[in-house]
């Protein structure tokens, strides 16, 4: 997630701007020192608590922000095969030229119960709903993904 990598980016500029500060303050008043460390040790605790909290309301951001898709849409090697939505009772098997894999769009939500695949990794990545999220059946060339009405209106702005 690229919340993260920022959080991270902040946390070490943070950091070195502090750095700079506790060591200009060093050189100038070396007597100052031990108080100075001390200092030091409660602003480190008061970042790192900052830190958290920032990370922590990042995430629950991403989770309320990232919102709940509309629709289904399946590709093979590529092409778009097949396209539901998110709210229909759907239960099809697609057929791969590697082999077939079984949709099941339930409750809001889209899995692949059943594949003839080697490693079966498609049916254990699970239930998914949430625009942007995908499952993938490498050795059928086969990704399934959720796609939103905010992603769409995105799109078409960027076109226009
Ligand atoms: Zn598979």
């Amino acid at each position: 997630m690229s919340e993260i990598s920022t959080v991270l980016q902040l946390t070490c500029s943070i950091k070195l701007f502090y750095h700079n500060t506790d060591l200009w303050y060093n050189i100038k008043r070396p007597e100052m020192q031990d108080e100075m460390n001390m200092k030091k040790q409660k602003k480190d605790w008061i970042l790192i608590g900052g830190l958290l909290a920032i990370a922590l309301l990042t995430a629950i951001g991403f989770w309320l922000f990232s919102d709940r898709g509309t629709q289904v849409t399946v590709y093979v090697d590529g092409e778009e095969v097949g396209r539901w939505s998110l709210e229909a009772s759907v239960d099809e098997v697609i057929q791969t030229e590697a082999g077939s894999n079984r949709l099941v769009i339930k409750d809001g939500k889209a899995a692949i119960t059943e594949a003839d695949c080697p490693d079966e990794i498609c049916i254990k990545q699970g239930q998914i709903s949430r625009t942007g999220q995908t499952i993938v059946c490498l050795p059928h060339k086969l990704v399934i993904e959720v796609e939103g009405k905010a992603e769409e209106n995105e799109l078409d702005a960027i076109a226009k």
